[in-house]
């Protein structure tokens, strides 16, 4: 089994435990890097969330951005997308038992948000990534990159019957 690496995503919500319901607090994140899990390190993590005491534990509403490393499916090349995360999540509290798939607040009163900003990143990961939307792809005859320069391969390409033409043209 892989190494657990320790999240950096834990908070203390011991005191948000303690309060009445309907207490909130505003939490602002702002990481230049963060590593999320063994396989996912976000570049940058920033934004704000709202954490509300509820009856069942504590309610996280906000948006985080960040950007996600792609291949796109056009041209080959690496890229980054900016992606927003929305966080819209009760964290159970005991005896408050999460229906299966959410998440639970630690007897300690930490909330860990890595599992949950690693969901909603996969989730923001597209099946066909582009680098850009007007991304020009490659040549599909020469495989040069269209987005750096034409190649010449459409010029000699021509129909015949349009170099008729274009000679008629030239005159
Ligand atoms: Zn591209
Ligand atoms: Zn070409």
């Amino acid at each position: 089994m892989e190494k657990q690496h320790p999240s950096r995503l834990r908070f203390n919500f011991g005191f948000l435990l303690e309060a009445t319901l309907g207490t909130s607090r505003s939490v602002e994140l702002n990481y230049p890097t963060v590593q999320i899990s063994s396989d996912l390190t976000l570049t940058p993590l920033t934004g704000v969330f709202v954490v509300t005491r509820t009856g069942e534990g504590i309610y996280l509403s906000g948006v985080l951005n960040s950007t996600l490393e792609i291949n796109c499916v056009r041209c080959l090349e690496d890229g980054n997308i900016v992606v927003n995360l929305h966080i819209d999540d009760l964290f159970y509290y005991p005896p408050h038992a999460a229906p299966e798939g959410d998440y639970v607040i630690g007897e300690d009163g930490f909330i860990d948000l890595a599992p949950l900003v690693r969901e909603l990143a996969v989730l923001e990961m597209p099946i066909q990534p582009i680098c850009k939307p007007e991304c020009q792809g490659l040549c599909v005859e020469c495989g040069q990159n269209l987005n750096e320069g034409d190649c010449n391969c459409h010029e000699d390409d021509i129909d015949p019957r349009m170099a008729v033409l274009r000679q008629l043209l030239d005159l």
